[in-house]
This record gives C-alpha cells, structure tokens and sequence, in this order.
C-alpha cells in the first residue's frame, strides 16, 4: 500500500515530467474508481486541462489543472499511475488520460480500492478527511509531534497509523520509525518521555527521507510512473523480516499485531513496557 515516501517519489516525477501537458481526453473504465462525480462529468472537467503543478497531502496525490481544478488521487492498496504509449499498454487500467504529447497516463487498480476525485483548489481540504501535519514540513517539530500525542493512550504503532495524528504513514514506515526511536509499538503514546518523542520524530523524518531516496517500497504493486519498482525493501530494518537478526544487536526481529497490522521490532532495542 502506497504511503508518504511512494506518494511522494511519484508526485516528484511528475512534476518533472507532466506539468504543462495537456490532458486531451479522460476514459473511465471502472465508474468507481471515480468517486463524488458521475465518469461522464469528470471526463468532461479534465479535457482540454493543462497541468500546471503537482503536489501531495499526506497519501494523496495532487494534480493542479488550469481553471482551478485538482485531480485528486488515492491510490490505497494497488493503484498506480503510469505514463505509456498506448491506452491498452497494461492491465487494470481504470482510468486512462490521453495526453497532448502522444503518451498516456493509466491509472491501473487491480483491487480497484483506489479513488480519483476532483476538488476545487480553493476548497481542497474537502476532498480528504481529517488529516494531521505533513511529517517532513518545516513546521512538524517535536513539540508538534508531542502535542499529537498527548492525550491519546492507544498504542504508539496504532497512532501512527492514524492519518489525523501524522499524516503519510503506514505499516512500512510506522514500523521503521519505532525501530530507529528504539520505542516498543505497544507504548501507550501519552506515556513517551520528551527525549523518546524527540527520538520518534527523527525516526519518522528518517525512515521517510530513506523511502524516497529508494523511489519508495515494492513488495506488492508500488511502481513509479515509469513502471519501476522500487528498491527500499532493501534498506528496510524491521519491516517483514520476522526471524533475522536485528541490525544493531542480532536478536532476531518479532512480529505481533497491533491495531490489526502486522508490527515488526527487535524486542532488545525497543524495550516493552515499563
Ligand atoms: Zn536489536
């Protein structure tokens, strides 16, 4: 599933590559994969639009169109974007853009969980639900991060996982976060000492800042708009690598559930509960 460092790799990209394309025409070929908007509407609010910035808002992508129109996308459990040359060069496509430089851009979703809807830019807020700081902004620093767990007793893992809280993460990173804070994914989040929070925050930026480095983490579908995949399972430490040995100390990585996902951690490095 698509978090922060995928979104993120794939919103760089196309800002290199599609801002200033026009998008000629849209073909919905799953109705729900569009959402808020009958196809036939949407189709006819993207045609003819130019794509004048690319951005993103915790998970979600953000294509800015001329007019004042944002094509936003959720790409949840399999979606992607992919630039091709033909309309049928992949399948799952769902939602396929004809662009005014012969390619096209596909959205395939072969789980087809994910949803593209169009918001006004003036009132983009509206198009998500409540969602917390942007973890690699300026202005998320630790105290910001403290304030957003104060109060909350659920489990560390269970809130970071909570876009209202932090905006961006999922099981990859939240993992990976916990792992570099060496904090137990079953702390209670209010009981993190200010040192501990402060740890957490750089283990967020860090493991994040190293997911797009690696164009983010392919183990399932996560391809970049060229149909790479990308390579950060090789740097991950924790994640999905039950039974080997922890990088730091060698004992070897535990898996329990917490919040209904998989948690991975070293149970030396990240001491339990007091
Ligand atoms: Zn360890």
């Amino acid at each position: 599933m698509p978090e922060l460092p995928e979104v993120e790799h794939v919103a760089r990209q196309l800002r290199a590559d599609l801002i200033g394309r026009v998008i000629v025409c849209a073909e919905v070929l799953w109705p729900r994969s569009v959402e808020g908007l009958a196809p036939v509407e949407f189709a006819g609010r993207v045609a003819g639009r130019r794509v004048i910035d690319v951005g993103r808002r915790g998970k979600y992508l953000l294509i800015y169109l001329d007019g004042g129109t944002v094509l936003v996308v959720h790409r949840r459990m399999s979606g992607n974007l992919t630039f091709v040359d033909a309309a049928d060069a992949l399948p799952y496509v769902r939602v396929a853009f004809e662009l005014d430089d012969g390619r096209w851009l596909l959205y395939t979703d072969p789980r087809k969980f994910g949803r593209l809807t169009l918001a006004e830019r003036t009132h983009l807020n509206a198009a998500f639900p409540a969602l917390g700081p942007e973890p690699l902004d300026k202005s998320f620093t630790p105290q910001e991060l403290a304030q957003q767990l104060a109060g909350r007793r659920s489990p560390i893992k269970a809130v970071l996982l909570d876009q209202s809280a932090v905006a961006g993460l999922g099981n990859i990173y939240a993992d990976e976060a916990l792992y570099r804070a060496g904090i137990h994914p079953l702390r209670p989040a209010s009981t993190l000492s200010t040192q501990e929070v402060q740890a957490l925050h750089a283990g967020i930026q860090g493991a994040l800042r190293t997911g797009i480095e690696h164009g983010g983490t392919t183990f399932g579908r996560h391809r970049d708009v060229y149909n790479e995949a990308g390579t950060n399972l090789e740097h991950v430490e924790v994640y999905r690598r039950t039974g080997q040995p922890c990088p730091r100390c060698g004992t070897p990585i535990q898996r329990i559930v917490v919040a209904q996902r998989g948690t991975h951690f070293c149970p030396t490095c990240q001491r339990g509960l007091v």
